[in-house]
């Protein structure tokens, strides 16, 4: 049995003329959870968002929330409340008011819905400024009013277009712990649309990466961070080094990569035939600099370009004869042990284990330049 508030999406495709928004879509979301829908500008998350609300119709496939296809509903009759990214609350109308506006519109009488958006408002801590004007609030505060009357209708899911994006930094990471509290507090589900990175790995239960109109890769935070599919899911999360090259053996169950800059590199073995192209991502904590070569294999000389000092870690930038740059997130103890200083020739290395295997990406993004730091 579906859960109310499970979302199931199947084959959807969104056209506009020429353009395809969101193709190949298939995604279930289960009842009670936390997705964040994360991709870059343009890969389709709103469309998906709004046709989820009934805001866009499909060009093929079915959406259904609860068990029911809805995709025939009207947007009011989904079971479903959109939160969109400018709040939009109405100038000349008090705090309650605001809150209270639906209702007023399905012809709930005064006191009843007062008292339902005072219920409201008590859930996310502003029942003491129900009479004040949306002007006289911060930013945070009106916020919390667009999520209180997108509440009082009771969704079975809440959809959140980019909620954060008008926030300073400091409101926006407070915000991320209050959205995420009152999501568990009323145990319903969430879809929140971003295109950054931490922000979704802070918030969701569930990630849906996604990259011109598909879906890459979906999974828990730590599935999405820590074991990316795609060379384009590794890149666009951040935090991981891919090198490239050709197989040029496969013994025991590891294989040997001839790296375009000639060097050779070792990995688990999975399949690969001897000549194929292979892409392989180290994560940055896994990276070690030494001063003198590590072996034939996964040890990189460079010069080191750039020396970030974190606090508990540091992040330092090599950069080898070809140009190409790997970079090292390096605990701040193991750092200071030998510390390294820009202009210094040192060679970075990292284990058979750590090094992982991707897949060619799914989509067409072109990352360069653009990928997540
Ligand atoms: P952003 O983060 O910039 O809002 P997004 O990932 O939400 O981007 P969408 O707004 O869903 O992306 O757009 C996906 C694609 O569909 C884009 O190429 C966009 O130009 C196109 N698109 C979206 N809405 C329309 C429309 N009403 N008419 C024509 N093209 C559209």
């Amino acid at each position: 049995m579906a859960g109310d508030g499970e979302i199931v999406i199947r084959d959807i495709k969104k056209v506009f003329g020429p353009t395809v928004a969101v193709e190949d879509i298939n995604l279930t979301i289960p009842d009670g959870c936390y997705c964040c829908l994360l991709g870059p500008s343009g890969c389709g998350k709103t469309t998906l968002l709004r046709m989820i609300a009934g805001h866009e119709t499909p060009s093929e496939g079915d959406i259904l929330i609860g068990g029911s296809s809805v995709i025939h509903l009207p947007t009011g009759s989904r079971g479903t409340s959109m939160m969109f990214q400018s709040y939009a609350l109405f100038p000349h109308l008090t705090v309650l008011d605001n809150v209270a506006f639906s209702l007023k519109m399905k012809r709930v009488g005064k006191s009843e819905r007062r008292e339902q958006a005072f219920e409201v408002l008590k859930r996310v801590q502003l029942e003491p400024m129900a009479d004040r004007m949306p002007e006289q609030l911060s930013g945070g505060q009106q916020q919390r009013v667009a999520l209180a009357r997108s509440l009082i209708t009771n969704p079975k899911v809440l959809l959140l277009d980019e909620p954060l994006s008008a926030l300073d930094e400091y409101l926006r990471i407070h915000m991320r712990a209050e959205l995420k509290f009152i999501q568990q507090d009323l145990g319903i589900s969430f879809i929140h649309v971003t295109h950054t990175q931490p922000e979704a790995l802070a918030m969701g239960d569930m990630v849906v990466v996604m990259d011109t109109g598909h879906i890459e890769q979906s999974g828990t935070a730590v599935e999405i961070y820590g074991q990316p599919r795609t060379t384009y899911v590794a890149e666009f999360m951040g935090g991981w080094n891919v090198v490239s090259g050709t197989v040029a053996e496969v013994n025991n169950g590891e294989a040997t990569i001839k790296g375009g800059d000639g060097l050779l590199y070792g990995a688990k073995a999975s399949g690969e035939a001897v000549g194929a192209d292979m892409n392989i991502g180290i994560r940055r904590d896994k990276i070690h600099l030494k001063r003198d070569a590590a072996g034939d294999k996964n040890s990189v000389a460079g010069v080191v370009h750039a020396i970030e000092y974190q606090g508990n870690w540091v992040k330092v930038t090599v950069v080898k004869p070809n140009d190409e740059r790997l970079v090292a997130v390096i605990e701040d103890h193991e750092f200071f042990q030998d510390p390294a200083t820009v202009g210094d020739n040192l060679h970075a290395t990292w284990s058979i284990v750590d090094g992982r295997v991707l897949e060619k990406a799914l989509g067409s993004q072109n990352l360069i330049g653009e990928t997540f730091d």
